[in-house]
């Protein structure tokens, strides 16, 4: 099976550094990018051809607001799995964040855990019902 291929978007390299580390821990293919201009030359440059996107809100060039929206914008990305990993605790950016179309919101600080609890959960939403699902025969 092919590797699930990830797009991890901050202008933190530690960030960046860290988020890389614990998905690729999972086996996960990961493609970094600075900010959401880079990201999306980098999304380009593969065709749209990736399973997620993760990215911080506030970056130079073009925010995560912008990525997100124009990310939704091409019909190949309306179901795309995006997490916004931001410093931002403020509900307004949540809100802002989920209705431009993000699929998710985790705060900075998080425990590697939790993130990568969450990207199975987005990227494998049918083995959750499969395993709810005891079927007989
Ligand atoms: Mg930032």
């Amino acid at each position: 099976m092919d590797k699930k291929k990830i797009v991890v978007v901050d202008d933190s390299t530690t960030v960046v550094k860290f988020v890389s580390f614990a998905l690729k821990n999972k086996g996960y293919q990961v493609v970094t990018a600075c900010d959401g201009m880079d990201a999306m030359e980098k999304i380009s440059a593969l065709d749209g051809k990736i399973n997620m996107v993760i990215t911080d809100l506030n970056m130079p060039n073009v925010d995560g607001y912008t990525l997100i929206a124009t990310l939704r914008n091409d019909v190949a990305h309306k179901e795309l799995p995006i997490i916004i990993l931001s410093s931002e605790e403020g509900s307004e950016d949540k809100e802002r964040g989920i209705e431009v179309g993000a699929t998710s919101y985790l705060v900075k600080p998080f425990r590697p855990d939790t993130l990568l609890l969450e990207v199975s959960r987005l990227l494998n939403p049918d083995k959750i019902i499969a395993n709810n699902n005891h079927n007989a025969d």
